[in-house]
């Protein structure tokens, strides 16, 4: 069996939904699980609705929004106002509606969960639907029969060994199959969440549990570049990469490929395509073993995370920064799920580089500041370089002030601000 991925941008009008087709027609595989994100930017339009509701407002204007989107689209899909989508599409939205009526719960992070999914869910129903039309025969699932997790809702850990039974026993081969990216569900069946663009992951959980032949994931980029097209000018394809340095770019913040993905891949050594749905027949770029090439060809790779947190402290009764410390720190951290992106340490300071992802940075520093003196800095970019050469270096530090800069053998990281001139 084959994975296929097709992401948010791959299914973000009408005109996308009828490229998907052509892709599979150049394809015309038999043996199928495809995975699919939510339409366009409906991840997005969710969260803002999550946050109404949860600020106490009923979110009326933003589930017409969301309706008038997806019919929209539904409307130049389907020639009859009697396809079955229609009242499938219609249950959707009973179904959101009835959840934010019924709902007790003020866990934000629960409450998110039983909401974002329905991006997901409309687009599934709406491409398995659409295919089904155009004579493509295809089973639609629902991810959160398969995929269970723990609790940790908006950032689920999968549970293996449930999963893999689910699959193995409920996906039958030689079919055409259609699922939702970054949703699954927990023991008492409530929907949880992957993270923020974890439907590459769903496509690694698919295909290790499938033993699939291979995973390709749909882009509206040419494959993996040396860096973000929309960031580094003249960025060029990697034609391949190893398991460890795609691990390794994701892992640093290259979003192309969602870091969770690889491996589970790699465990099985199934190779994953990275390709531009714009361009099908271009081979895109592969990651397999690497058999000690880990690009190629061998360039420098760039990946940026901005808007990140530069968090410094020392001890306020001038101790060490020692083993004690750091770790009530890390535990603070966890604590406030804060990802940690760089560390530095000194005998009487620790520098860290960390992700305000889940907006508690206000609640962190005043709890750091009872136990030490505390700086930091918003808004602070992280650059990684890896296999730098000099020129490569220089091209970064340009027009910027590094706040603090890392060396390993083949990585370089940077932690800047933009200089500005008024
Ligand atoms: P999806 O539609 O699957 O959600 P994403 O938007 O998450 O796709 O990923 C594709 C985007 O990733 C590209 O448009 C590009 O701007 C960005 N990107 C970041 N780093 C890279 C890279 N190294 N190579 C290619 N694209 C990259
Ligand atoms: N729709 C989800 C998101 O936008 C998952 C994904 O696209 O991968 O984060
Ligand atoms: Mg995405």
């Amino acid at each position: 069996m084959k994975v296929f991925k097709f992401g948010g941008a791959s299914v973000k009008d009408a005109a996308s939904v009828y490229n998907v087709l052509k892709v599979l027609h150049k394809h015309n595989a038999k043996d199928l699980l495809i995975v699919i994100s939510a339409m366009g930017k409906t991840t997005n339009a969710l969260e803002k609705l999550i946050q109404k509701y949860l600020s106490g407002s009923f979110p009326s204007e933003e589930i017409v929004d969301l309706k008038q989107f997806h019919n929209l689209i539904i409307q130049e899909l389907f020639n009859s106002e009697k396809a079955a989508v229609y009242p499938k599409i219609n249950q959707l939205f009973e179904e959101l509606n009835a959840f934010l009526i019924g709902n007790k719960s003020n866990g934000y992070d629960f409450v998110y969960d039983q909401i974002i999914g329905f991006g997901e869910l409309l687009s599934t129903t709406i491409v398995s639907e659409f295919l089904a039309e155009q004579g493509i025969k295809n089973t639609w699932l629902d991810a959160r029969s398969y995929i269970k997790t723990d609790t940790v809702y908006r950032d689920a850990n999968v549970d293996w060994e449930k999963t893999q039974k689910n699959i193995l026993e409920g996906i039958q081969p030689n079919t055409i199959n259609i699922t939702q990216g970054f949703i699954g569900s927990d023991t008492n069946n409530f929907t949880t969440s992957l993270g923020r663009e974890g439907s590459d992951y769903t496509a690694g959980i698919f295909a290790y549990c499938l033993n699939a032949e291979s995973v390709t994931i749909w882009k509206d980029v040419p494959g993996v570049l040396n860096g973000d097209p929309r960031v580094f000018e003249n960025a060029q394809l990697l034609h391949q990469i190893s398991y460890e340095e795609a691990i390794e770019l994701a892992f640093y913040g290259a979003s192309v490929i969602h870091p969770k993905t690889l491996q589970p891949l790699q465990k099985k050594e199934i190779p994953l395509q990275v390709k531009s749905f714009y361009e099908p027949d271009n081979p895109g770029t592969i990651v397999c073993k690497g058999n000690g090439k880990p690009v190629q060809p061998a360039i420098p790779c760039f990946i940026v995370k901005r808007n990140l947190v530069l968090i410094s402290l020392s001890t306020l009764d001038f101790s060490f920064m020692v083993e004690e410390n750091i770790r009530d720190v890390f535990n603070l951290f966890h604590k406030y799920q804060m990802k940690v992106d760089l560390i530095q340490n000194s005998a009487i300071s620790f520098s860290v580089c960390v992700d305000n992802k889940f907006n508690q940075l206000s609640a962190l520093i005043q709890e750091l500041k009872a136990r030490f003196k505390v700086s930091y800095t918003t808004g602070v970019s992280l650059y990684t370089i890896r296999h730098f050469d000099p020129q490569s270096i220089d091209r970064i530090e340009n027009g910027k002030q590094i706040l603090l800069k890392q060396l390993t053998h083949n990585t370089v990281q940077m932690v800047t601000v933009e200089i500005k001139n008024f």
